[in-house]
């Protein structure tokens, strides 16, 4: 199984490769060449195997077994798994809540930092040490990895967590300074590996991003250091995710052996397209199903993509994104939807060359994108969209509307506590119900956005009274304290001049240099 670029050219990358690369030269995703066929008996034999197996089964469909065809030899690679998943507080790593007769949340926060983002970056640190590893062991100069990421909070978190300690790596993570919820802060600041540097920068969320690009395009810095970005577009990152769709259709079939698991509707908080990427994957894999919903906020791209078969910036918004309630989903274009688009083009291809063709219809629509700010795909393309997934767009007030529905017990089903991300996905669902299964995917832990949260909840509460709500219904026992612990940050201190921006990146340079690896 080699990788290859969504914006065509000859390369065609080992799984190592591909992880290692992140992105492809030419701007392009990997992409597998092929969609690998599952065993013939994958509907039993998986039926009751544990979450870790599961994964073993699915990540050996896409990684070769040897070291030469850059794979991971088999015992290498479920050791890796089960490293990554012993990090979960649930035994069952993704468990499946029954919420209504038809209503399902498929929890993926019982990782580290309580966001779903754990599942992928657990393994992802651990592929990132085990193949730097092997190739030290080669070699008499040193492989190395500087991971540099700017956050508003959840990513970051999820990426210290699967780096700390880790040899040969580290970790470099800038925040906006006072803007990150004072959770998410704590989970960063409190790790305290010498392997991990938590970046305050006085500035936005934006500052952050801008210091990040500019060090990433710095060649010579960039070739010294050996970045490394763990951003969500990395291929493992979606081949991890592949599992719990199967996991959540096994535990679907064991617990209500009368629901027609066939017949489910998975429903997906979206920003990036990396989680229900990997749903397109389990469907195309052969995971039986009725169709994947795309449940947005305000930031609407993908929404209006599948009521229009156009895909285009929204000029409107001031700034690059609005900001909501939900954050990890303000984005102005999604990073992974470039490899759905893959798939639209490599169908739609006139051949021989179908991957060629594909290739090169990618890099045009990118460049239409990057130029005009808008790209449309054909009526058959659009078609094919429309058959895997159907799209809803869901406001900040819907939002709240959910969270304090779903915490009212009713006749139909007890008080369940959602996260505002998860509240997109409910509201999303409730528009789309039929009397079929739902399977709703749950991204963060409530006790993460505990002020949306709490407000949505009891709008009037005085803040003594919110934060008493906080403390007894909201924040999990493994969060207690979290806020009074040691803490370690590098505040990026600047002198006031006229070019903050150049200076912001001038002293992150100098902090790498100092605390990172001596080059
Ligand atoms: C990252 C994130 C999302 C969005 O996931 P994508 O893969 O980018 O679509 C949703 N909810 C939470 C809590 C997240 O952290």
């Amino acid at each position: 199984m080699k990788y290859l670029s969504t914006r065509g050219g000859a390369e065609r990358l080992t799984f190592e490769e591909a992880v290692l690369q992140g992105l492809a030269p030419n701007g392009g995703l990997y992409v597998p060449e092929s969609i690998p066929t599952l065993p013939a008996d994958w509907a039993t034999a998986w039926q009751d195997v544990p979450f870790t197996e599961l994964s073993f089964q699915l990540l050996s469909l896409f990684v070769p077994p040897t070291e030469a065809e850059g794979g991971i030899p088999r015992e290498d690679l479920r050791e890796l798994i089960n490293k990554s998943y012993a990090s979960f507080r649930h035994e069952q790593v993704t468990p499946l809540h029954r919420v209504s007769e038809h209503e399902w949340c498929l929890e993926l926060w019982h990782g580290p930092t309580f966001a779903f983002k754990d599942v992928a970056l657990q393994l992802l640190g651990h592929l990132f040490e085990y193949f730097l590893a092997r190739r030290n062991a080669k070699s008499s100069t040193p492989h190395t990895l500087t991971v540099l990421g700017a956050t508003s909070g959840d990513t970051g978190s999820a990426a210290i967590a699967g780096l700390r300690a880790k040899a040969n790596i580290h970790v470099f993570i800038l925040h906006p300074q006072g803007r990150v919820s004072p959770i998410q802060e704590a989970q960063m600041t409190t790790v305290l590996d010498e392997n991990v540097h938590n970046l305050a920068v006085p500035g936005t969320f934006d500052d952050c991003q801008d210091i990040v690009k500019a060090l990433f395009s710095d060649k010579a810095f960039n070739d010294a250091h050996h970045l490394g970005a763990i951003n969500s577009i990395n291929w493992a990152r979606i081949l991890s995710q592949i599992v719990y769709y199967f996991a959540a259709y096994f535990a679907l079939r064991r617990a209500h052996p009368t629901v027609d698991a066939s017949r489910v509707q998975i429903v997906v908080p979206t920003g990036n397209f990396g989680d229900i990427l990997a749903g397109f994957y389990a469907k195309r894999l052969g995971l039986p199903m009725e169709r994947l919903v795309v449940a947005t906020n305000e930031n609407d791209i993908l929404q209006r993509f599948w009521a229009t078969g156009r895909y285009e910036k929204d000029t409107a918004a001031a700034g690059d994104v609005r900001a909501t309630l939900s954050p990890a989903m303000d984005i102005q274009v999604s990073s992974n939807f470039e490899r759905l688009l893959w798939y639209l083009a490599y169908e739609t291809a006139p051949g021989p060359d179908k991957a060629a063709d594909a290739g090169s219809q990618v890099a045009a629509w990118m460049q239409q994108l990057k130029s005009t700010g808008a790209m449309a795909v054909s009526e058959a393309q659009h078609a094919i969209a429309c058959r895997d997934f159907s799209a809803e767009r869901v406001s900040d007030d819907e939002t709240r509307a959910a969270i304090l529905r779903y915490y009212r017990a009713d006749a139909d089903r007890a008080s369940y506590l959602i996260d505002p991300h998860t509240a997109v996905g409910f509201e999303a669902a409730n528009r789309v119900a039929t009397r079929q299964p739902q399977i709703i995917l749950s991204t963060a832990h409530p006790a993460k956005f505990s002020e949306a949260v709490v407000s949505s909840i009891a709008p009037a509460s005085s803040e003594q009274e919110a934060t008493a709500f906080f403390h007894t219904h909201v924040l999990p026992k493994e969060m207690h304290g979290l806020l009074d612990k040691e803490r370690r940050v590098t505040h990026v201190d600047i002198a006031p001049g006229p070019d903050k921006l150049a200076a912001l990146i001038a002293r992150t340079k100098e902090i790498i240099e100092r605390d990172g690896f001596q080059v």
